[in-house]
């Protein structure tokens, strides 16, 4: 061999290296990979499409949100049934053993969620947990005595228990909680990606809507402040620019002197509507109600029906407070 003849096989063993290393790439990593991809997903899909994603979460709305973007591709468990409210629920055992049946476990913040998640995520270890609370900037929880700056004598902990759980009455920070729940969805279930777009684009579409018509429900109202036994409307309130007074000082029933300072505010303010929810007892708003010669009114915040639930809450405000004005 010549110099030059040697240079040229040289050439041509690194070429028959490399395309030998190629192909040997492609057949195995790639062909391969994706012939086992596809057999798995032909296997999977004839039990999956009978088999709906089983997906728990904690309070009812969710459920409601779960099922726009999952359809009948999803079996929604709620951990906090109806009635019963997020602040002292415990799981019963047979919900924490119904969770070895569940995919994914969607956590929304909500007080009891902190006290029993570590034994959540141990009931089924194969279970994903998702934070939909992710991209939300939460609120402080709001007391009645206007003062919300504990934070001199609150360590970070306690600061951390008073963040205002009620995210899933904003329509705006729905929208991003719909956005992880989409995002899980496709995890498990990456084959529906398409099917879960669709979903959640018209679910979109139908929060801008809803929230259209709050606005136009609330816009131009004088009166913007109202009284509520349970602050669960502040990031309602502050979407629309509504004022939350509430009665619970700390999760509790006002002291004597707290609930007379709510009733001279009343008085000023022409208040004459005192909202509470129907999954809480509330004596002091019945008290505060007499004292101000006004009514009850019951809205719930956890409601299923999510959509006209939050429009026909916006409807009532609007009625109430443009009745408290005119007095
Ligand atoms: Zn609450």
């Amino acid at each position: 061999m010549n110099p030059s003849q040697k240079w040229l096989s040289t050439i041509l063993l690194t070429l028959i290296v490399s395309i030998n290393s190629i192909t040997g790439c492609t057949s195995t990593d790639t062909t391969d990979a994706v012939n086992s991809e596809t057999n798995n997903n032909d296997n999977q899909e004839q039990t999956n499409d009978q088999d709906p994603l089983d997906i728990t979460v904690s309070i009812m709305p969710q459920k409601y949100f779960v099922n726009k973007i999952g359809g009948d591709r999803v079996k929604v468990n709620v951990m906090v049934e109806p009635g019963v409210t997020p602040h002292t629920y415990e799981p019963k055992p047979q919900q924490l053993q119904a969770l070895s049946e569940a995919e994914a476990y969607i956590a929304i913040g909500v007080p009891f969620e902190k006290v029993w998640m570590d034994r959540i995520s141990q009931a089924n270890p194969k279970m994903l947990t998702v934070d939909s609370t992710e991209g939300i900037e939460r609120l402080t929880m709001m007391d009645h005595d206007h003062g919300h700056d504990h934070d001199d004598h609150h360590d970070h902990n306690e600061e951390e228990i008073n963040l205002d759980p009620h995210i899933w009455l904003s329509p705006r920070l729905v929208k991003i909680q719909t956005q992880t729940i989409y995002e899980t969805l496709v995890r498990l279930d990456p084959k529906h990606q398409e099917t879960y777009q669709t979903n959640l684009n018209n679910f979109l579409q139908e929060i801008e809507e809803l929230d259209g018509k709050i606005r136009k429900n609330l816009d131009n109202l004088e009166q913007r402040k109202f009284i509520v036994f349970h602050p669960a409307w502040g990031y309602f309130a502050k979407e629309y620019n509504l004022t939350q007074v509430p009665v619970e000082v700390g999760g509790q029933e006002p002291s004597a002197a707290e609930l007379a300072e709510l009733i001279k505010e009343a008085k000023k303010e022409d208040i004459r509507i005192i909202f509470a929810q129907p999954e809480l007892s509330s004596q002091s708003a019945e008290t505060l109600a007499k004292e101000i010669n006004g009514e009850v009114l019951l809205i719930s915040p956890l409601s299923e029906n999510w959509s006209s639930n939050l429009l026909e809450v916006s409807q009532t405000f609007a009625k109430v407070l443009k009745e408290d004005n005119n007095k």
